[in-house]
């Protein structure tokens, strides 16, 4: 009660920025850069079939070594994971008239992929717990022209990837995993990224490990290894070397994975179980603290999941709390604190789907003569996806390395200090003074 919050001109709570990201980039990044710089090759990508097609040294290794981690056949490293989706959509054979099932609450990037390869996305809603789409609400969205699923493991959670495969393999759908927020995440046994055909990670800078920009598919069938790496360096210049017939969906970009970022990504791939060890310990931490604040509800963790906590989501009842989700936020933002309410508005409420522009000014995919009937994106169409964004939802990354069991006492601290001071906010709040 003694400390008034910053909001109201206090001290702010945290001890430094906790807004910067750090991914423990040290000495052993620096050894392999070095590497790759002495040895004058910045990549080794031809866009001709052989042994160039696959890239260079360090990215080979990367591949390598993201396989070997995984446990799975094959894994192909990308510019970033929006291209690595990309390649994924285009090997599922989904195209023009076709649509894939995704999440609406999640980083564009896992619908806008579906668009890439001229499908048209559809969206399910989500679990209120895990945040995730489930079998249920994708059965919901299935019609004829559905091909495919892209599950999302949002905040580190894994989807109910089982169940989400089953019904993928009772209606001959292909299953994509978007992992980029939950590599060493694990359901059953089985790591987020291995249980669909292809999952995917991203690299990039805000992620768990990152380079940079960057992103992997990673996948056990061969035949689509291969197409993965046809989409990643322009295809069309290799499928006739490589004496591939079934050329459809092998259009390449240059998705390629520089060598100096393949070299920072091995030294980051590493530390990935301690990063990711270190994010699981201060989340239970934080969990146990915030065990009495009604006004919260801790993330869950499924029977037989492993949450790997990329993003620490709170359920916020604001009535319990008596006070508003955005002075809420607002006041902890001023303590120096991360957190952002809502995470992302649902996907398909951003102008791209509302006025269904996509490839030129005709509608394209959306309204394509292949595609029967307009998708629906209509507010309202994910009504818990909703919900969260507009008033539940509170996402912080204070679980993330470098923060300590100490700054996490700050963070808890902060909170109960702003929730005493509830009534004083709430007031300065609605005369617009604070
Ligand atoms: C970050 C992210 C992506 C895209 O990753 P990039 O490497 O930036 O392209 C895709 N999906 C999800 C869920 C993400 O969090």
């Amino acid at each position: 009660m003694a400390r008034k919050p910053a909001l109201l001109g206090g001290e702010k709570a945290a001890r430094r920025n906790h807004f910067l990201h750090d991914t423990k980039i040290g000495p052993e990044e620096r050894t392999l850069v070095l590497e790759v710089l002495d040895s004058g090759l910045l990549s080794d990508f031809q866009a001709r079939f052989g042994p160039r097609h696959y890239g260079g040294p360090m990215v080979r290794r990367l591949e390598g070594d993201f396989a070997r981690t995984m446990g799975t056949r094959f894994a192909v490293s990308f510019n970033s994971a929006t291209s690595a989706l990309h390649a994924a959509v285009a090997a599922s054979g989904s195209g023009p008239g076709e649509e894939v099932v995704t999440s609406p609450f999640t980083m564009t990037a896992s619908a806008s992929c579906v668009l890439m390869a001229n499908a048209v996305p559809v969206f399910a809603d989500i679990d209120p717990k895990t945040f995730c789409i489930t079998p249920q609400t994708v059965r919901a969205r299935l019609t004829p022209r559905t091909r495919a699923v892209i599950a999302v493991s949002i905040f580190g959670h894994p989807a109910d990837l089982d169940g989400l495969e089953a019904l993928c393999r009772e209606r001959g759908l292909f299953l994509i995993e978007d992992a980029a927020q939950a590599p060493l995440a694990c359901i059953n046994g089985r790591l987020a990224g291995t249980v669909a055909r292809i999952g995917v990670y991203s690299l990039n800078a805000h992620k768990a490990i990152h380079c940079g920009e960057g992103g992997i598919a990673v996948t056990d069938d061969e035949a689509l290894y291969e197409r993965l790496c046809l989409v990643r360096n322009h295809g069309e210049m290799v499928v006739d070397d490589m004496g591939l017939f079934d050329i459809a969906g092998t259009l390449g970009w240059n998705y390629r994975l520089p060598e100096l970022s393949a070299a920072v990504a091995v030294a980051q791939l590493a530390k990935l179980p301690e990063l990711t060890d270190r994010r699981r310990e201060l989340a239970a931490y934080l969990n146990e603290c915030l065990a009495g604040v009604d006004c919260l509800t801790r993330p869950v963790e499924r029977c037989g999941c492993r949450h790997v906590y990329y993003l620490h989501a709170l359920t916020y009842d604001a009535e319990a709390a008596g006070l508003g989700r955005d002075v809420f936020v607002r006041a902890l933002v001023a303590e120096g604190f991360p957190v952002n309410s809502g995470y992302i508005r649902p996907v398909y409420l951003e102008p791209l789907y509302q006025r269904r522009l996509c490839y030129g000014n005709l509608g394209c995919p959306f309204t394509c003569s292949l595609s029967q009937g307009v998708p629906d994106y209509a507010p309202g169409l994910c009504p818990t996806a909703e919900e969260m964004y507009f008033r539940r939802l509170l996402v912080h990354k204070m679980c993330m390395y470098p923060n300590t069991f100490e700054d996490i006492d700050s963070f808890v601290d902060a909170i109960k200090n702003i929730l005493d001071h509830a009534n004083e906010l709430k007031l300065l709040a609605a005369d617009g003074s604070i």
